[in-house]
């Protein structure tokens, strides 16, 4: 039996601007944050390569967004597309150190690969990006990867030093993705 944390922060979400069935502004989403006595909220949009998604200019006007919005810290980020099993994502170095975070996910129709010995690589290229902190619904069974090859401990560089993520935690439990 886990003890039950209260929850303090959700740094997975997506306003209207990922382009899909979302239809929150980040507006909305700050204030339902705050009705919900969170402290810190993350906006992950999704990339560019995603239909309907922002461009590679939305995520760079990001950094003049306010940071603290109805008294929650904002931290503004992306959901990359994980795009082939060497790690591509859909956007550049240059406009990855601008944002505060990145999260990154395998999505469908996205990556065209079936095997779990490239999805497994996909994922181990991408949480050793300096720029990747968070890895996404990787339980999702459409595209099952082989935990057994994650090695443990993962490289020092993985997940761009973060604390708070763990690639084997991720596929223990669902626990950032409510909309994918
Ligand atoms: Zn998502
Ligand atoms: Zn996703």
């Amino acid at each position: 039996m886990y003890p039950v944390l209260p929850i303090l922060a959700d740094l997975h979400t997506h306003s209207i601007s990922s382009g899909h069935h979302t239809t929150d502004t980040i507006t909305d989403l700050a204030r339902a944050a705050a009705e919900r006595g969170l402290s810190l909220l993350g906006i992950t949009d999704h990339g560019p390569a995603m239909a309907g998604a922002p461009s590679p200019a939305y995520f760079r006007s990001l950094s003049s967004a306010p940071s603290t919005r109805f008294g929650v810290s904002i931290l503004y980020g992306v959901e990359l597309n994980i795009l082939d099993e060497t790690g591509s994502l859909d956007l550049p170095d240059d406009i990855l150190s601008t944002l505060d975070f990145a999260a990154a996910g395998i999505h469908f129709p996205y990556f065209s690969k079936k095997s779990s010995v490239a999805i497994t690589s996909a994922y181990l290229h991408a949480i050793q990006h300096p720029f990747v902190h968070i890895i996404t619904h990787c339980d999702d069974p459409r595209f099952p990867a082989d935990i057994a090859a994650i090695p443990d401990p993962l490289p020092e560089n993985c997940c761009a030093g973060a604390p708070f993520t763990d690639i084997r935690f991720c596929w223990a439990a669902t626990v950032t993705d409510a909309i994918r």
